[in-house]
Protein backbone atom coordinates (compact mmCIF):
# COMPACT_ATOMS: atom_id res chain seq x y z
CA UNK A 1 0.00 0.00 0.00
CA UNK A 2 1.19 3.39 -0.61
CA UNK A 3 2.14 5.54 1.93
CA UNK A 4 0.69 9.08 2.26
CA UNK A 5 1.31 11.87 4.99
CA UNK A 6 -1.88 11.06 6.55
CA UNK A 7 -1.63 7.18 6.88
CA UNK A 8 2.17 7.80 7.99
CA UNK A 9 0.96 10.34 10.47
CA UNK A 10 -1.94 8.46 11.81
CA UNK A 11 0.35 5.26 12.29
CA UNK A 12 2.56 8.17 14.11
CA UNK A 13 -0.29 8.90 16.40
CA UNK A 14 -0.89 5.29 17.39
CA UNK A 15 2.20 4.78 18.77
CA UNK A 16 2.63 8.47 20.17
CA UNK A 17 -0.72 8.08 22.37
CA UNK A 18 0.32 4.83 23.37
CA UNK A 19 3.15 6.83 24.96
CA UNK A 20 2.12 9.58 26.47
CA UNK A 21 -0.95 10.69 28.69
CA UNK A 22 -4.04 10.76 26.86
CA UNK A 23 -4.57 14.49 27.96
CA UNK A 24 -1.13 15.72 25.91
CA UNK A 25 -2.32 13.63 23.72
CA UNK A 26 -5.23 15.57 23.20
CA UNK A 27 -3.66 19.08 23.33
CA UNK A 28 -0.43 18.76 21.98
CA UNK A 29 -1.18 16.15 18.89
CA UNK A 30 -4.35 16.05 17.81
CA UNK A 31 -4.39 19.95 16.85
CA UNK A 32 -1.55 18.67 14.28
CA UNK A 33 -2.53 18.17 10.78
CA UNK A 34 -0.39 16.48 7.90
CA UNK A 35 0.43 18.31 5.25
CA UNK A 36 2.57 16.32 2.69
CA UNK A 37 5.08 14.06 2.35
CA UNK A 38 8.10 14.00 -0.17
CA UNK A 39 10.55 11.64 -0.73
CA UNK A 40 11.18 10.58 3.30
CA UNK A 41 10.21 14.12 4.88
CA UNK A 42 6.60 14.29 6.58
CA UNK A 43 5.81 17.84 6.91
CA UNK A 44 3.01 18.48 9.77
CA UNK A 45 1.29 21.50 10.70
CA UNK A 46 1.42 22.96 13.87
CA UNK A 47 -0.96 26.06 15.22
CA UNK A 48 1.95 28.21 16.55
CA UNK A 49 5.47 28.61 17.30
CA UNK A 50 4.96 28.21 21.09
CA UNK A 51 3.44 25.47 19.90
CA UNK A 52 6.20 24.05 17.91
CA UNK A 53 8.83 24.76 20.85
CA UNK A 54 6.73 22.72 23.18
CA UNK A 55 6.74 20.03 20.74
CA UNK A 56 10.74 20.10 20.50
CA UNK A 57 11.28 20.41 24.07
CA UNK A 58 9.03 17.88 25.37
CA UNK A 59 8.29 15.33 22.54
CA UNK A 60 11.70 15.39 20.50
CA UNK A 61 12.76 11.72 21.49
CA UNK A 62 9.32 10.35 20.96
CA UNK A 63 8.74 12.13 17.39
CA UNK A 64 11.92 10.86 16.18
CA UNK A 65 11.79 7.20 17.20
CA UNK A 66 8.50 7.69 15.76
CA UNK A 67 9.36 8.66 12.44
CA UNK A 68 12.42 6.42 11.98
CA UNK A 69 10.01 3.57 12.81
CA UNK A 70 7.42 4.86 10.20
CA UNK A 71 9.59 5.83 7.44
CA UNK A 72 12.87 4.31 8.21
CA UNK A 73 16.36 5.24 8.85
CA UNK A 74 16.38 8.62 6.49
CA UNK A 75 13.15 9.60 7.47
CA UNK A 76 12.48 13.03 8.55
CA UNK A 77 9.81 15.47 10.21
CA UNK A 78 9.62 19.07 9.28
CA UNK A 79 6.97 21.66 10.71
CA UNK A 80 5.19 23.94 9.24
CA UNK A 81 4.28 26.81 12.02
CA UNK A 82 0.89 28.50 10.78
CA UNK A 83 2.15 32.31 12.16
CA UNK A 84 -0.54 35.09 12.29
CA UNK A 85 -0.15 37.75 9.52
CA UNK A 86 0.03 40.66 11.48
CA UNK A 87 3.27 39.06 13.45
CA UNK A 88 4.38 37.40 10.47
CA UNK A 89 8.13 39.08 10.61
CA UNK A 90 9.47 35.59 11.72
CA UNK A 91 8.19 33.12 9.42
CA UNK A 92 9.77 29.74 10.76
CA UNK A 93 10.11 26.43 10.51
CA UNK A 94 12.39 23.69 11.26
CA UNK A 95 13.54 20.54 10.25
CA UNK A 96 14.43 17.60 12.33
CA UNK A 97 16.43 15.04 11.10
CA UNK A 98 16.05 11.21 12.30
CA UNK A 99 19.83 10.29 13.17
CA UNK A 100 21.34 9.00 9.71
CA UNK A 101 23.81 6.64 11.31
CA UNK A 102 21.34 5.17 14.20
CA UNK A 103 23.48 7.21 16.80
CA UNK A 104 20.46 8.09 18.98
CA UNK A 105 20.72 11.43 20.41
CA UNK A 106 23.82 12.30 18.36
CA UNK A 107 21.45 14.28 16.17
CA UNK A 108 19.85 17.20 16.46
CA UNK A 109 17.08 19.45 15.20
CA UNK A 110 18.21 22.02 13.37
CA UNK A 111 15.92 24.98 13.05
CA UNK A 112 15.54 26.43 9.72
CA UNK A 113 13.74 29.08 7.83
CA UNK A 114 11.43 28.14 5.39
CA UNK A 115 8.54 29.52 3.50
CA UNK A 116 5.90 29.61 5.47
CA UNK A 117 2.12 28.89 4.23
CA UNK A 118 0.05 31.82 5.12
CA UNK A 119 -3.45 30.73 3.24
CA UNK A 120 -3.90 28.80 6.33
CA UNK A 121 -5.79 30.64 9.07
CA UNK A 122 -4.89 29.99 12.64
CA UNK A 123 -7.71 27.88 14.01
CA UNK A 124 -6.90 29.13 17.58
CA UNK A 125 -5.68 32.56 17.54
CA UNK A 126 -8.69 34.27 18.96
CA UNK A 127 -11.29 36.75 16.70
CA UNK A 128 -10.37 40.00 16.93
CA UNK A 129 -7.34 39.66 19.61
CA UNK A 130 -5.71 42.81 18.55
CA UNK A 131 -8.89 45.08 19.51
CA UNK A 132 -8.83 42.69 22.79
CA UNK A 133 -10.22 44.76 25.51
CA UNK A 134 -8.92 43.24 28.93
CA UNK A 135 -9.73 43.92 32.58
CA UNK A 136 -6.32 44.82 34.19
CA UNK A 137 -7.52 43.24 37.34
CA UNK A 138 -6.17 46.33 38.74
CA UNK A 139 -7.24 47.84 42.38
CA UNK A 140 -7.34 51.41 41.34
CA UNK A 141 -6.35 52.66 45.52
CA UNK A 142 -2.61 51.36 44.36
CA UNK A 143 -1.29 53.95 43.24
CA UNK A 144 2.42 55.87 43.00
CA UNK A 145 0.49 58.44 45.26
CA UNK A 146 -0.28 56.54 47.77
CA UNK A 147 3.07 55.33 47.92
CA UNK A 148 4.82 56.87 50.81
CA UNK A 149 8.50 56.82 49.78
CA UNK A 150 11.42 56.29 52.00
CA UNK A 151 14.45 54.44 52.33
CA UNK A 152 13.47 51.24 52.56
CA UNK A 153 11.62 51.21 49.23
CA UNK A 154 13.45 53.89 46.94
CA UNK A 155 15.42 52.27 44.73
CA UNK A 156 12.21 49.78 43.86
CA UNK A 157 9.89 53.23 43.94
CA UNK A 158 11.75 54.92 41.16
CA UNK A 159 12.48 51.85 39.28
CA UNK A 160 8.44 51.05 39.71
CA UNK A 161 8.26 54.84 38.06
CA UNK A 162 10.11 54.81 35.53
CA UNK A 163 9.22 50.95 33.87
CA UNK A 164 5.39 52.92 34.19
CA UNK A 165 6.56 56.24 32.38
CA UNK A 166 8.11 53.97 29.57
CA UNK A 167 7.05 50.06 29.54
CA UNK A 168 9.24 47.80 27.97
CA UNK A 169 11.34 51.04 26.91
CA UNK A 170 13.91 50.79 29.87
CA UNK A 171 16.44 48.09 31.10
CA UNK A 172 14.33 47.00 34.08
CA UNK A 173 12.88 44.23 31.98
CA UNK A 174 11.51 42.01 33.97
CA UNK A 175 11.22 44.34 37.23
CA UNK A 176 11.56 41.45 40.17
CA UNK A 177 10.29 43.42 43.14
CA UNK A 178 10.99 41.28 46.38
CA UNK A 179 10.71 41.43 50.12
CA UNK A 180 8.65 40.17 52.94
CA UNK A 181 4.62 39.94 53.68
CA UNK A 182 2.97 42.98 53.89
CA UNK A 183 5.73 45.46 53.18
CA UNK A 184 4.16 46.58 50.17
CA UNK A 185 4.97 44.39 46.92
CA UNK A 186 1.62 44.02 45.62
CA UNK A 187 0.91 47.59 45.88
CA UNK A 188 3.88 48.52 44.23
CA UNK A 189 3.62 46.62 41.46
CA UNK A 190 -0.11 47.51 40.54
CA UNK A 191 0.77 50.98 40.89
CA UNK A 192 2.87 50.97 38.19
CA UNK A 193 -0.29 49.16 36.24
CA UNK A 194 -2.54 51.90 37.36
CA UNK A 195 0.28 54.68 36.09
CA UNK A 196 0.53 52.72 32.72
CA UNK A 197 -3.71 52.56 32.36
CA UNK A 198 -4.00 56.14 33.19
CA UNK A 199 -1.38 57.86 30.54
CA UNK A 200 -1.52 54.74 28.06
CA UNK A 201 -5.12 53.60 28.09
CA UNK A 202 -4.46 51.58 25.24
CA UNK A 203 -2.21 49.26 26.54
CA UNK A 204 -3.05 45.71 27.29
CA UNK A 205 -2.23 45.48 31.30
CA UNK A 206 -2.83 42.27 33.15
CA UNK A 207 -2.22 41.98 36.68
CA UNK A 208 -2.33 38.22 37.79
CA UNK A 209 -1.41 36.15 40.85
CA UNK A 210 1.33 33.77 40.09
CA UNK A 211 -1.47 31.40 42.30
CA UNK A 212 -4.14 32.33 40.06
CA UNK A 213 -1.80 31.91 36.37
CA UNK A 214 -1.17 28.68 37.82
CA UNK A 215 -5.05 27.86 38.46
CA UNK A 216 -5.85 28.90 35.05
CA UNK A 217 -3.24 27.19 33.28
CA UNK A 218 -4.52 24.11 34.98
CA UNK A 219 -8.30 24.79 33.75
CA UNK A 220 -6.75 25.34 30.23
CA UNK A 221 -5.35 21.38 30.39
CA UNK A 222 -8.66 20.25 31.11
CA UNK A 223 -10.98 22.36 29.18
CA UNK A 224 -8.05 22.02 25.91
CA UNK A 225 -7.68 25.64 25.64
CA UNK A 226 -4.02 25.53 26.16
CA UNK A 227 -3.60 27.79 23.29
CA UNK A 228 -6.18 30.27 23.97
CA UNK A 229 -4.43 30.81 27.49
CA UNK A 230 -1.28 31.25 26.13
CA UNK A 231 -2.35 33.13 23.11
CA UNK A 232 -3.89 35.86 25.69
CA UNK A 233 -0.67 36.76 28.04
CA UNK A 234 1.40 36.70 24.99
CA UNK A 235 -0.89 39.48 23.65
CA UNK A 236 -0.65 41.21 26.64
CA UNK A 237 1.61 44.70 26.45
CA UNK A 238 2.67 44.69 30.55
CA UNK A 239 2.55 41.39 32.79
CA UNK A 240 2.30 42.24 36.35
CA UNK A 241 2.43 38.64 38.18
CA UNK A 242 2.42 38.87 41.83
CA UNK A 243 4.20 36.25 44.18
CA UNK A 244 6.20 34.56 41.72
CA UNK A 245 7.73 32.41 44.37
CA UNK A 246 5.01 30.17 44.34
CA UNK A 247 5.85 28.74 41.30
CA UNK A 248 8.21 26.66 43.37
CA UNK A 249 7.74 22.73 42.50
CA UNK A 250 5.31 23.74 39.35
CA UNK A 251 6.96 22.66 36.72
CA UNK A 252 4.70 22.68 33.86
CA UNK A 253 3.63 26.08 34.99
CA UNK A 254 6.93 27.23 34.92
CA UNK A 255 7.64 25.56 31.34
CA UNK A 256 4.70 28.10 29.80
CA UNK A 257 5.71 30.71 31.93
CA UNK A 258 8.83 30.82 30.13
CA UNK A 259 7.66 30.32 26.53
CA UNK A 260 5.39 33.49 27.51
CA UNK A 261 8.30 35.49 29.01
CA UNK A 262 10.71 34.95 26.41
CA UNK A 263 7.94 35.92 23.26
CA UNK A 264 6.76 38.99 25.05
CA UNK A 265 10.48 39.99 26.25
CA UNK A 266 11.69 39.30 22.71
CA UNK A 267 8.78 42.03 21.37
CA UNK A 268 9.96 44.36 23.67
CA UNK A 269 6.94 43.95 26.19
CA UNK A 270 7.31 44.79 29.83
CA UNK A 271 7.52 41.83 32.37
CA UNK A 272 6.87 42.95 36.28
CA UNK A 273 7.22 40.21 38.67
CA UNK A 274 6.96 40.36 42.69
CA UNK A 275 8.65 37.49 45.09
CA UNK A 276 9.33 36.83 48.73
CA UNK A 277 12.73 36.50 47.98
CA UNK A 278 15.71 37.60 45.91
CA UNK A 279 15.52 35.57 42.48
CA UNK A 280 19.06 33.67 43.83
CA UNK A 281 17.47 32.42 46.85
CA UNK A 282 13.62 31.25 45.25
CA UNK A 283 13.94 27.40 45.51
CA UNK A 284 12.14 25.34 43.35
CA UNK A 285 12.29 27.39 40.54
CA UNK A 286 13.99 26.25 37.00
CA UNK A 287 16.99 27.26 36.52
CA UNK A 288 16.70 29.01 33.14
CA UNK A 289 13.75 30.55 34.42
CA UNK A 290 15.14 32.15 37.36
CA UNK A 291 18.13 33.51 34.77
CA UNK A 292 15.21 35.17 33.32
CA UNK A 293 14.23 36.89 36.47
CA UNK A 294 17.84 37.91 36.91
CA UNK A 295 17.88 39.40 33.37
CA UNK A 296 16.24 43.13 34.35
CA UNK A 297 16.51 44.56 37.71
CA UNK A 298 15.84 43.00 41.15
CA UNK A 299 14.89 46.11 43.77
CA UNK A 300 13.81 44.64 47.42
CA UNK A 301 11.28 46.53 49.71
CA UNK A 302 13.07 46.69 53.03
CA UNK A 303 11.05 47.05 56.48
CA UNK A 304 10.49 51.19 56.40
CA UNK A 305 12.25 53.27 59.52
CA UNK A 306 10.09 55.30 62.21
CA UNK A 307 9.73 58.15 60.03
CA UNK A 308 8.21 56.35 57.29
CA UNK A 309 6.06 53.81 59.39
CA UNK A 310 4.83 57.84 60.41
CA UNK A 311 3.98 58.97 57.30
CA UNK A 312 2.12 55.81 55.70
CA UNK A 313 -0.17 56.20 58.64
CA UNK A 314 -0.66 59.84 58.59
CA UNK A 315 -1.52 59.07 54.66
CA UNK A 316 -3.60 56.72 55.55
CA UNK A 317 -5.46 58.92 58.25
CA UNK A 318 -6.01 61.57 55.45
CA UNK A 319 -7.26 59.74 53.05
CA UNK A 320 -9.96 57.73 55.29
CA UNK A 321 -10.88 61.43 56.80
CA UNK A 322 -10.05 60.82 60.23
CA UNK A 323 -7.82 62.60 62.86
CA UNK A 324 -5.64 61.22 65.33
CA UNK A 325 -3.56 62.32 67.71
CA UNK A 326 0.34 62.78 67.40
CA UNK A 327 1.23 60.69 69.93
CA UNK A 328 -0.88 57.68 69.26
CA UNK A 329 0.42 57.48 65.54
CA UNK A 330 3.84 57.45 67.22
CA UNK A 331 2.99 54.88 69.74
CA UNK A 332 1.31 53.03 66.80
CA UNK A 333 4.32 53.28 64.24
CA UNK A 334 6.57 52.32 67.37
CA UNK A 335 5.04 49.14 68.46
CA UNK A 336 4.32 47.60 64.61
CA UNK A 337 7.39 47.93 63.21
CA UNK A 338 7.81 45.21 60.91
CA UNK A 339 4.87 45.16 58.72
CA UNK A 340 2.95 47.81 57.07
CA UNK A 341 0.05 46.09 56.41
CA UNK A 342 -0.53 45.35 60.25
CA UNK A 343 0.05 48.80 60.70
CA UNK A 344 -2.56 49.89 59.20
CA UNK A 345 -4.87 47.29 60.58
CA UNK A 346 -3.81 48.65 64.35
CA UNK A 347 -4.83 51.85 63.12
CA UNK A 348 -8.18 50.80 61.55
CA UNK A 349 -9.21 48.77 64.62
CA UNK A 350 -8.58 51.99 66.81
CA UNK A 351 -10.72 53.98 64.45
CA UNK A 352 -13.41 50.69 64.60
CA UNK A 353 -13.67 50.55 68.33
CA UNK A 354 -13.82 54.54 68.70
CA UNK A 355 -16.57 54.93 66.32
CA UNK A 356 -18.03 52.18 68.44
CA UNK A 357 -17.91 53.65 72.24
CA UNK A 358 -17.93 57.07 70.56
CA UNK A 359 -15.07 58.32 72.16
CA UNK A 360 -11.95 60.28 71.28
CA UNK A 361 -8.73 58.41 71.25
CA UNK A 362 -5.82 59.07 73.49
CA UNK A 363 -2.88 57.90 74.17
CA UNK A 364 -3.85 55.77 77.39
CA UNK A 365 -7.31 54.83 75.07
CA UNK A 366 -4.64 53.86 72.42
CA UNK A 367 -2.71 51.70 74.56
CA UNK A 368 -5.55 49.68 76.31
CA UNK A 369 -6.94 48.93 72.99
CA UNK A 370 -3.51 48.13 71.14
CA UNK A 371 -2.50 45.46 73.91
CA UNK A 372 -4.48 42.70 72.52
CA UNK A 373 -3.40 43.66 68.91
CA UNK A 374 -0.16 44.06 69.42
CA UNK A 375 0.15 41.03 71.44
CA UNK A 376 -1.91 38.96 68.79
CA UNK A 377 0.52 40.47 65.77
CA UNK A 378 3.64 39.40 67.96
CA UNK A 379 2.13 37.04 70.18
CA UNK A 380 4.58 35.30 72.28
CA UNK A 381 5.51 32.11 70.95
CA UNK A 382 6.65 29.23 73.10
CA UNK A 383 9.06 26.66 72.56
CA UNK A 384 7.00 23.69 72.45
CA UNK A 385 5.34 25.72 69.57
CA UNK A 386 8.31 25.62 67.67
CA UNK A 387 9.35 22.24 68.19
CA UNK A 388 6.10 21.05 67.12
CA UNK A 389 6.41 23.17 63.95
CA UNK A 390 9.90 22.69 63.36
CA UNK A 391 9.08 18.56 63.56
CA UNK A 392 5.88 18.41 61.83
CA UNK A 393 8.03 20.37 58.71
CA UNK A 394 10.56 17.48 58.63
CA UNK A 395 8.43 14.70 59.81
CA UNK A 396 10.35 13.75 62.26
CA UNK A 397 8.77 12.96 66.36
CA UNK A 398 9.21 15.49 68.94
CA UNK A 399 10.71 12.99 71.18
CA UNK A 400 13.40 12.28 68.96
CA UNK A 401 14.55 15.88 68.96
CA UNK A 402 14.41 15.38 72.92
CA UNK A 403 16.57 12.33 72.75
CA UNK A 404 20.23 11.74 72.78
CA UNK A 405 20.08 10.55 68.98
CA UNK A 406 23.08 12.48 66.74
CA UNK A 407 20.69 11.33 62.85
CA UNK A 408 21.72 13.68 60.75
CA UNK A 409 17.63 15.41 59.92
CA UNK A 410 17.13 15.26 63.97
CA UNK A 411 19.97 16.99 64.95
CA UNK A 412 19.21 19.53 61.72
CA UNK A 413 15.29 19.53 63.29
CA UNK A 414 17.07 20.40 66.85
CA UNK A 415 19.03 22.94 65.61
CA UNK A 416 16.45 24.84 63.77
CA UNK A 417 14.56 24.61 67.19
CA UNK A 418 17.08 25.90 69.08
CA UNK A 419 17.96 29.00 66.68
CA UNK A 420 14.34 29.94 66.33
CA UNK A 421 13.84 29.89 70.24
CA UNK A 422 16.62 32.13 70.69
CA UNK A 423 15.31 34.53 67.70
CA UNK A 424 11.82 34.18 68.85
CA UNK A 425 11.44 33.79 72.63
CA UNK A 426 12.80 35.28 74.89
CA UNK A 427 13.81 32.38 76.98
CA UNK A 428 17.78 32.23 78.31
CA UNK A 429 20.02 29.78 76.37
CA UNK A 430 20.35 27.68 79.49
CA UNK A 431 16.65 27.05 79.30
CA UNK A 432 16.58 26.73 75.68
CA UNK A 433 19.20 23.94 75.89
CA UNK A 434 17.24 21.98 79.11
CA UNK A 435 14.06 22.03 77.14
CA UNK A 436 15.75 20.42 74.18
CA UNK A 437 16.86 17.40 75.59
CA UNK A 438 18.59 18.68 78.99
CA UNK A 439 21.60 20.17 77.05
CA UNK A 440 24.26 22.61 78.21
CA UNK A 441 24.16 26.83 77.03
CA UNK A 442 27.14 26.30 75.07
CA UNK A 443 25.33 23.10 72.70
CA UNK A 444 22.46 26.01 71.86
CA UNK A 445 25.48 28.55 71.20
CA UNK A 446 27.19 26.11 68.91
CA UNK A 447 23.37 24.94 66.97
CA UNK A 448 22.99 28.67 66.26
CA UNK A 449 25.80 29.65 64.84
CA UNK A 450 25.62 25.97 62.16
CA UNK A 451 22.41 27.52 61.48
CA UNK A 452 23.60 31.06 60.51
CA UNK A 453 26.54 29.85 58.84
CA UNK A 454 23.93 27.31 57.03
CA UNK A 455 21.66 29.86 56.18
CA UNK A 456 24.59 31.77 54.43
CA UNK A 457 25.96 29.13 52.68
CA UNK A 458 23.07 26.58 51.53
CA UNK A 459 20.24 27.98 49.82
CA UNK A 460 18.03 25.13 50.71
CA UNK A 461 18.37 25.21 53.92
CA UNK A 462 17.75 28.63 53.78
CA UNK A 463 14.62 28.21 52.55
CA UNK A 464 13.61 25.75 55.30
CA UNK A 465 14.06 28.22 57.92
CA UNK A 466 12.44 30.63 56.19
CA UNK A 467 9.35 29.07 55.29
CA UNK A 468 9.18 27.48 59.07
CA UNK A 469 9.73 31.12 60.40
CA UNK A 470 6.76 32.03 57.97
CA UNK A 471 4.72 29.40 59.76
CA UNK A 472 5.77 30.52 63.27
CA UNK A 473 4.38 34.23 62.35
CA UNK A 474 1.37 33.03 60.95
CA UNK A 475 0.12 31.59 64.20
P1 LIG B 1 2.81 42.63 50.05
O1 LIG B 1 2.25 42.42 48.69
O2 LIG B 1 4.27 42.93 50.03
O3 LIG B 1 2.47 41.55 51.02
P2 LIG B 1 0.96 44.85 50.09
O4 LIG B 1 1.34 45.51 48.82
O5 LIG B 1 -0.28 44.05 50.09
O6 LIG B 1 2.17 43.96 50.64
O7 LIG B 1 0.91 45.97 51.21
C1 LIG B 1 0.23 45.81 52.44
C2 LIG B 1 -0.48 47.08 52.80
O8 LIG B 1 0.46 48.07 53.14
C3 LIG B 1 -1.29 47.64 51.64
O9 LIG B 1 -2.51 48.14 52.15
C4 LIG B 1 -0.42 48.77 51.12
O10 LIG B 1 -1.22 49.79 50.56
C5 LIG B 1 0.30 49.23 52.34
N1 LIG B 1 1.63 49.77 52.07
C6 LIG B 1 2.77 49.08 51.94
N2 LIG B 1 3.82 49.88 51.70
C7 LIG B 1 3.33 51.13 51.66
C8 LIG B 1 3.91 52.43 51.42
N3 LIG B 1 5.23 52.59 51.19
N4 LIG B 1 3.08 53.50 51.45
C9 LIG B 1 1.77 53.35 51.68
N5 LIG B 1 1.16 52.17 51.91
C10 LIG B 1 1.91 51.06 51.90
MG1 LIG C 1 1.14 40.80 47.94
Amino acid sequence: MEKTCTSVWANCLQIIKDNIPTQSFKTWFEPIIPLRLEESVLTIQVPSLFFYEWLEEHYVGLLRKTIKKQLGDTGRLEYNIVVEKSSSKMPYTTNLPSSGNGAEGKSQSIPMPMALNKDIKNPFVIPGLKKLQVDPQLNPNYTFENFIEGDCNRLARSAGYAVGAKPGGTSFNPLMIYGGVGLGKTHLAQAIGNEVKKTMPDKLVIYVSCEKFCQQFVDSLKNNTINDFVNFYQAMDIIIMDDVHNFAGKDKTQDIFFHIFNHLHQSGKQLILTSDKPPKDLAGLEERLLSRFKWGLSADLSVPDMETRMAILKKKMYQDGIELPNDVIEYVANNIDNNVRELEGAMVSLLAQSTLNKKEIDLALAKQMLKNFIKNTSKEISMEYIQKLVCEYFEVPVEMVKSKTRKREIVQARQISMYLAKSHTKTSLKSIGAFFGGRDHSTVIYACQTVEDLIDTDKKFKAYVHDIQKKLKMS
